[in-house]
This record gives structure tokens, sequence and C-alpha cells, in this order.
């Protein structure tokens, strides 16, 4: 018989938003459960060093700060299952989540499934993450010093982390498949006044080479044309992220692009009361960890408060 756990505030995801909603609700004494998901720790998880999550002066890994997340969480009451929700039922109360191994019921929800970068899908791709090939300019740029490197993508996205890595890198080489750009025209007309940006029109990654690091780029010409080298130590993706909420489709309103839309400006309600939402699947502008454990902690304050009031 498959196990039914009751919990007056169920949290879904265990990034920074999912940890510090947890570390909210269980210091309010709400006995929080954490379902990890597929992904525990969330996004950072995949990167090394993270300089920029404040109170860190000498820098952290990726892992090591969700370990600390964790177990701040866990320290005031917060229960941690390594299980994934598969579906979702927010029609009645208590809502009611069917996961891998149990089904969990809870009087309030706090959405925080993240979001996931795109990626190629090349072996040599996957094979160089984080040495080399990342999604996060704000997040690794820093590690590129003086170095050349490329970004990948057309969108503002793209503008956005080549502009910025301008400041640190020698030069930046911005590939894109076609030959005009869909960022906002504020945005491509910054990237072509920028001196240090070197646009490769028609142009996809065809291999990313190096053994245990970036050392350069084998680009295919979507024109037809030869295949040529390009001499870099970092490439950064920026062709979309993916907003982990496809078990919300129908149930929560969203955008055209899936992130969980807020119904209340400056809060964290979703258009199902008693439901929440916070971190990056709600957030495609800012998407760092700070700001989504910012939300977190506005979720949580939300829940307690809506809980207070309708209990
Ligand atoms: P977009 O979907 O807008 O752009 C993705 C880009 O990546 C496109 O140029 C696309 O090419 C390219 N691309 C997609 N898949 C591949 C692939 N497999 N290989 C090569 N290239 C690929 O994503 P963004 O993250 O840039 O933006 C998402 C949303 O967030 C947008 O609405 C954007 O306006 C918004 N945003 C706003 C910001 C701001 O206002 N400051 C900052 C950042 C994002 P193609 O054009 O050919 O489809």
């Amino acid at each position: 018989m498959t196990d039914t756990r009751h919990s007056k505030i169920l949290i879904l995801g265990a990034g920074p938003a999912g940890y510090t909603a947890a570390l909210y609700a269980a210091r309010a004494d709400l006995r929080p459960i954490v379902l990890a998901g597929p992904e525990p720790g969330g996004q950072l998880t995949t990167t090394t060093e993270v300089e920029n999550f404040p109170g860190y002066p000498k820098g952290v890994t990726g892992p090591e700060m969700m370990e600390h997340l964790r177990e701040q969480a866990e320290r005031f009451g917060t229960e941690v299952i390594y299980d994934l929700a598969n579906e979702v039922d927010l029609s009645q109360r208590p809502f009611r989540v069917v996961g891998d191994s149990g089904v969990y019921t809870a009087d309030a929800l706090i959405v925080a499934t993240g979001a996931s970068a795109k990626y190629m899908g090349l072996p040599s791709e996957q094979r160089l993450r984080n040495k080399g090939v990342t999604a996060c300019a704000t997040c690794d740029g820093a590690f590129f010093r003086n170095q050349h490197v490329a970004v990948i993508g057309g969108g503002d996205t793209a503008m956005e982390e080549a502009q910025y890595l301008t400041r640190m890198c020698a030069s930046v080489h911005l590939i894109h498949r076609r030959d005009s750009f869909r960022a906002s025209k504020v945005m491509q007309a910054r990237t072509l006044e920028n001196p240090k940006i070197t646009v490769h029109w028609n142009r996809t990654v065809k291999e990313v080479l190096g053994d245990d690091g970036v050392t350069g780029l084998l680009l295919q010409d979507t024109t037809g044309g030869a295949d040529e080298r390009l001499d870099v130590t970092g490439m950064f993706l920026a062709i979309g992220h993916e907003p982990n909420s496809k078990p919300f489709a129908g149930k929560l309103d969203m955008d055209e692009a899936g992130y969980i839309k807020i119904a209340r400006p400056g809060s964290t309600y979703t258009s199902v009361p008693g439901v929440f939402v916070c971190g990056d699947v709600a957030d495609k502008v800012y998407r760092q960890a700070v700001t989504a454990a910012g939300t977190g902690c506005m979720a949580a304050i939300d829940a307690e408060r809506w809980l207070a009031e309708h209990s």
C-alpha cells in the first residue's frame, strides 16, 4: 500500500528557494516536508565555485552551499524526502501530490521546482560541462578573466551574457545560428556597438574541443560553407531555460514559456489560493541563487499567513 503523508506545508524542490522556504516554515513550527525532486540541491549542484552568494567571502562550492542550506532547514524540523512529484491535484484541499514512492497531502503548497538551462545536446558539450562549458555568465564569468570566450544564442539572454563577459574577458565571440537576432532592438544595438564582441552569424557549434578543459569550438556554417575552428577557453550557453513546471500545466496560470505567473504583484501567490511559487520556476529575468532564496522566504511568509487566515 502507498504511504500517505500529510503536512501543513509541502515544498516541491530543494534548491535555494525551496530550502529557504523550508527554513522559514520550520522556524514558524509548521514542520514542512520538502520533496527534493530529480536534482536535489538544484542548478547549483552543477556549478563549481559560487562567489556571489552573500556571506561567503572566500566562495563556496555549489554542492557545499546546498548542503549548508539543507542542514539549516533540517535543524528547525524540516523533513527532506528524496522523492519526485509526478502528479498534483490542486482542485481541492488538502492538495495532493503523487510521488514515485509516496502520496503527500498538504494544506498549503510551495512550488520551488526551478528551471533548467537548455544545452545543445552534443556529447563533447556534456563532457566539458563545468570544465569550460557553462550556462551562467554571472555565476562563472569571473573564472574566465582575460580569456577569449564564446556565447551561444541570439536572444536577450545571449546579449546580456555577452555584454557582461566583456567586462572581464579579453574578447567575446557571439555565435548565432541565423543572420538576425531575436533579442530586443536596444540589446542588439548595445551588442553590435561593443568593440569586444565579434558576432559569428549563421554558425552552430559542431563540437566543443578539449580534453580536460575547453580549447576551442568547431563551428559549422548553417549556409553550407566550410567548418572553422575558433580558439576560446570558455563556452556560455544562452539558448534559453526551461521552467520545471510541467506537472502544473493547466492547473496554475503560466506564461507562454511555462513560467508560473504571480497572481498578486509583489507576492508569491499563484492563481490557486494556498499554492505559492518561488525561485526560477517563476523568474525568467534574475535567476540567481540569492533572488531564489529571497522569494523562498517570501513564499514561506505568505503561506504561513494564508494558513493562519484559513485554518
Ligand atoms: P530566447 O528563447 O529568447 O532565445 C534563445 C536563443 O537561442 C535564440 O536566438 C535561438 O535561436 C537560440 N537557440 C535556441 N536553441 C538553440 C540551439 N539548439 N542551438 C543554437 N541556438 C539555439 O531565450 P532567452 O533566454 O534569450 O530569453 C527568454 C525570455 O526572457 C525572452 O522573452 C527574453 O526577452 C527574456 N529576457 C529578458 C531580459 C531583459 O529584459 N533584460 C534578459 C533576458 C531574457 P533562434 O533565434 O534562431 O530561434
